[in-house]
């Protein structure tokens, strides 16, 4: 039996998967880039390089692009009847659930998170999406429309048609769970894709284009080109052959985005950053507000778009709350996610754990103190010490701006009023809670934050059939349940008359 410090062994298909270079998937083959160039993808619990990656650049993006069309105007998947289509999607949920074990580590090691959390989390909510949106490929209907037009009698109806080529670009917090949610609705809607990971933490996504075509996608339905977003995912994004893009990633790309967009007016929608307030009332349950503001920011390391960043507390309580989510904090085991102790992995990469430390620099230069935490863990590896952050001010770049790692600012309120003002004192406008065990009051500030979601009395909760997505600088368009079918779909109207 394996000791609370002994790491978990390496399953034999994952330790097979990295020792060799991995080719990207383009009309059905697994190819090389056409530059013949690989780029390394490293574990960062150790800093090691875990497995090279084909490094796709625009000619490969073309080569994909080009297939993603063949596929689409010859139509060997949007012309399958929407029961062959849902099943094929069911197909790929029930393989990635039977490879479970081998995908969550392949996150564990490529991502940094905790075994424990791929396992329960990231493999079964991605295998969910997949069947949520399975079952949307027979429901995808049009209306019949009353016409009042010209007198005469018309029948008019509306057709809801895939919206053809898509280009997803995905970020490295979740890569499996955002690789199927941009894949599922698309192929229940009938399009083609071309799916671009991250840098970071292509392998998931890799091996998930096996099962793909195991599944019985045809080829060219689906294409994954590995490759940095500066050549890759910009190609993607201008290609004039593409006629819809979806995004997860910063706020700052996303502008790059739309600009490329542009060139051909592609559909675009965007999942972008966050900077959620989480506000305690005094007439909250503070038992379960305590470790419900500590799961929400500390989560997946804090590298978690809505992740509740700002803790706004109401004063008699500040005390109390700080002191319970620090505890909380310093009692997390930080460690490699391979270690079956470990609560919290490291951060995703170098570059994400120098950023993290230089807003905790930051903010402490600027005159805001550690509860708890505060710096690097460790000289290996990429881990940074949960951290609570008091003595802050509206005003700090730690306040306003997204560190996406586990670093919670926590200020007290008085007012109600000013307290929403300086909840929606933010470009962003991702999510938001509110814990109270006044029901009129939880209601009326839902009902005031201008985030597009709101929790009452708990963080975080996601599901594939409720909305998610941004207000503001926080994206375009809605993901998850049924309106992220519209994102993949367009209306026709047909209208003859009939007298
Ligand atoms: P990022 O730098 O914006 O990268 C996201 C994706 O875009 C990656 O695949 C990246 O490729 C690619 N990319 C980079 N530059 C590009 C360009 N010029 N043109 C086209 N694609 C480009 O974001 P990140 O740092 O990886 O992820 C963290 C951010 O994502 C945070 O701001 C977070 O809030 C946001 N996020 C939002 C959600 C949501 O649902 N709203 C979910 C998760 C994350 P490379 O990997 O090569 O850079
Ligand atoms: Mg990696």
């Amino acid at each position: 039996m394996a000791t609370a410090t002994q790491a978990i062994s390496v399953n034999e298909n994952v330790t097979k998967y990295v020792a060799k270079p991995r080719k990207m998937l383009i009309n059905g083959k697994w190819v090389d880039a056409a530059s013949g160039k690989t780029f390394p993808t490293y574990n960062p619990a150790t800093g090691e390089v875990l497995a090279r990656v084909a490094e796709g650049d625009k000619e490969d993006i073309n080569r994909a692009v080009a297939a993603a069309r063949a596929a689409f105007e010859k139509g060997p998947w949007r012309n399958l009847t929407p029961s062959e289509r849902g099943r094929a999607i069911w197909k790929l949920a029930d393989l990635l659930e039977q490879n479970l074990e081998e995908f969550a580590q392949l996150e564990c090691l490529d991502q940094g998170k905790p075994l424990v959390m791929a396992r329960m989390m990231d493999v079964p909510y991605s295998a969910d999406q997949l069947r949520y949106y399975a079952g949307w490929a027979t429901k995808i209907e049009g209306a019949t429309i009353p016409i009042s037009a010209h007198g005469a009698k018309f029948f008019a109806y509306t057709l809801r048609e895939p919206v053809g080529v898509v280009g997803q670009i995905v970020p490295w917090n979740f890569p499996l769970v955002m690789a199927t949610l941009k894949l599922a609705p698309a192929l229940a809607a009938g399009c083609t894709m071309v799916l671009k990971p991250a840098e970071q933490t292509p392998l998931t996504a890799l091996r998930l284009g096996e099962l793909i075509q195991e599944a019985g996608i045809p080829d060219g339905v689906v294409n994954i080109v590995t490759g940095y977003g500066e050549t890759a995912g910009a190609a993607l994004a201008a290609h004039p052959d593409v006629d819809k893009i979806a995004f997860t990633g910063s706020t700052e790309v996303g502008k790059l985005i739309v600009h490329a967009a542009a060139g051909n007016l592609k559909k675009v929608s965007l999942e972008l950053g966050g900077k959620s307030p989480n506000i305690v009332f005094q007439d909250a349950d503070i038992e379960s507000a305590i470790p419900g503001a500590a799961n929400g920011i500390f989560f997946n390391q804090g590298e978690v778009c809505c992740a509740g960043s700002r803790l706004y507390v109401e004063d008699k309580q500040f005390d109390k709350v700080v002191d319970g989510v620090s505890q909380i904090a310093s009692q997390i085991r930080v460690g490699p996610g391979m270690e079956p102790t470990s609560q919290m992995g490291p951060l995703v990469s170098e570059e994400q754990l120098n950023r993290v430390c230089s807003y905790l620099e930051s903010g402490l230069a600027e005159g805001a103190k550690a509860a708890t935490g505060g710096s690097r863990q460790g000289d290996k590896g990429y881990f940074v010490k949960p951290t609570v952050l008091v003595n802050t001010t509206e005003k700090m770049k730690v306040v306003r701006e997204e560190i996406f790692g586990p670093v919670v600012t926590v200020m007290p309120f008085k007012d109600v009023d000013d307290l929403v003002a300086k909840a929606n004192n933010t470009p962003y406008g991702l999510a938001a809670a509110v814990w109270t065990r006044d029901v009129k009051k939880a209601h009326r500030i839902a009902a005031e934050l201008r985030a597009g979601t709101v929790w009452v009395n708990t963080y975080g909760v996601l599901d594939s059939a409720m909305p998610f997505g941004g207000y503001k600088q926080s994206g375009w368009g809605r993901e998850m349940g049924k309106e992220m079918l519209d994102l993949y779909t367009q209306t026709k109207s047909v209208c003859m008359p009939i007298s």
